[in-house]
């Protein structure tokens, strides 16, 4: 039963990114936003993933929604990474609990019924990433006239931002009872799109990512009741630490699957390519086939890397005893997923040859979205140390 259900996740992921490939380039050319991939999602189910049986959803396992989604990065990297955000904000909400009841029935009834999507807009113009602790300037204010918050600040990288319904934000929360000299509390809202002084400016103009509308997301006196304070973010206890970062596997197996479609594409490419000065294609070329075995090593090393660590962060008893190792572990592999894809893409781009360059085929999109990977956190110094500090120990 279980193997049938990871299958049919699969195929359906599957379907929806070769979907969601082909019209990748027509809305970068276009410089317009796949609105019509959100609604084919929807029509779908697969919006509700992460979401258990018991509120309506498929309660898929952390394995089925990475082995999905390294599929539906193979499509549309924008669009998975969308998607990514979303499940794994919800895979986050169930597991820590930190959302009050009503609020989590509220969030997973528009999802599932409507199709409603999520994310966290945590990232500042001053905070940078905000893996490194920065302090957010976006502030929240007690009112104590109604008991809710007025807040005011800029995100950026607010990815989806053109169709959520739902903005997690996080904010410096100022209230009139806290004694002065008091370090500012950090705390997490939850926003609907439709609340006045609420407003996407569409900053995002970068290299990868095109299609996933990362604009700035500007709050200006956004009233909100009482019931939108999601809590102080905590850091937890080092086991629901390692759970909660492990919700990122699904971000780094977008990027193997960026990896491997450069592989498929550059392996029908070279049994294709014919050049006259040799009357035969070039995958029979040792050179070639040199390259494309470096590519499946760095495909393979990914691969492996991200499936070992998911079984690991499915398995309570190594969560339990190992929290520390496992965080250590999911940092260094999206580290190395992310690395690995980006020599995989380079390796077949020096395949393909001259026409890598192309804006006419997809090795260039492949390109520049795997180096989107650098940008999502952990980053790579702060994996690099942690794993060094582990080793040290
Ligand atoms: C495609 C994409 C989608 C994203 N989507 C979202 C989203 O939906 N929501 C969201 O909140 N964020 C999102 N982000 C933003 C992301 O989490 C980071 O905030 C963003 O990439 C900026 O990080 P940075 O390290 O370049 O920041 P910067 O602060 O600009 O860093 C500049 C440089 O300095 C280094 N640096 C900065 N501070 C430190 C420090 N304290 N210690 C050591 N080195 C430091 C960095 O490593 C980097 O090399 C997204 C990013 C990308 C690329």
């Amino acid at each position: 039963m279980k193997t049938e259900r990871r299958q049919q996740i699969y195929k359906l992921a599957a379907e929806l990114a070769d979907e969601f490939g082909k019209r990748a380039a027509i809305h970068e050319a276009a410089g317009t936003f796949p609105y019509e991939n959100y609604e084919d999602l929807r029509q779908s189910g697969y919006l509700k993933l992460s979401i258990p049986e018991e509120y309506g959803g498929w309660g898929a396992s952390l394995a089925e929604i990475v082995a999905g989604q390294a599929r539906m990065g193979e499509g549309c990297a924008s669009t998975a990474l969308t998607v990514t955000m979303h499940l794994s904000q919800i895979g986050r909400a169930i597991q820590t609990g930190n959302w009050s009841k009503a609020q989590l029935e509220s969030v997973l009834h528009n999802v599932v019924t409507k199709g409603a999507l999520l994310n966290n807009a945590a990232s500042e113009p001053a905070t940078g990433s905000p893996s490194r602790g920065g302090i957010p300037t976006t502030t929240a204010t007690f009112d104590p006239t109604s008991g809710g918050w007025r807040i005011n600040g800029r995100k950026t990288y607010t990815t989806g931002a053109p169709i959520l319904h739902y903005f997690m934000i996080t904010a410096a929360v100022q209230h009139p009872e806290t004694p002065e000299g008091t370090p500012p509390k950090v705390g997490s809202f939850l926003l609907t799109r439709e609340m006045p002084g609420l407003r996407i400016e569409e900053t995002w103009n970068s290299l990868a990512m095109r299609l996933s509308g990362s604009h700035d997301l500007v709050l200006e006196e956004v009233q909100v009741g009482p019931e939108a304070y999601l809590g102080p973010n905590q850091k937890g206890t080092p086991q629901q630490q390692a759970c909660s970062g492990a919700w990122g596997l699904p971000t780094a197996a977008i990027y193997f699957g960026v990896g491997r479609a450069a592989a498929k594409y550059v392996a029908q490419w070279a049994r294709e390519r014919v050049p006259n000065s040799l009357n035969k294609p070039i995958s029979e070329l040792q050179h070639i086939q040199e390259k494309a075995g470096q590519m499946e090593l760095a495909l393979l090393s990914a691969e492996n890397t991200l499936f070992k660590v998911t079984e690991l962060a499915s398995d309570s008893a190594y969560i339990e005893t190992q929290p520390a190792r496992l965080a250590a572990l999911v940092g260094a592999t999206k580290y190395l997923v992310t690395n690995e894809a980006i020599k995989a893409v380079d390796l077949a781009m020096r395949i393909c040859g001259g026409a890598s360059l192309s804006m006419d085929l997809p090795l260039q999109r492949y390109y520049r979205d795997s180096r989107a990977g650098l940008g999502n956190p952990p980053m790579d110094d702060a994996t690099i140390l942690a794993l060094g500090k582990l080793a040290l120990q």
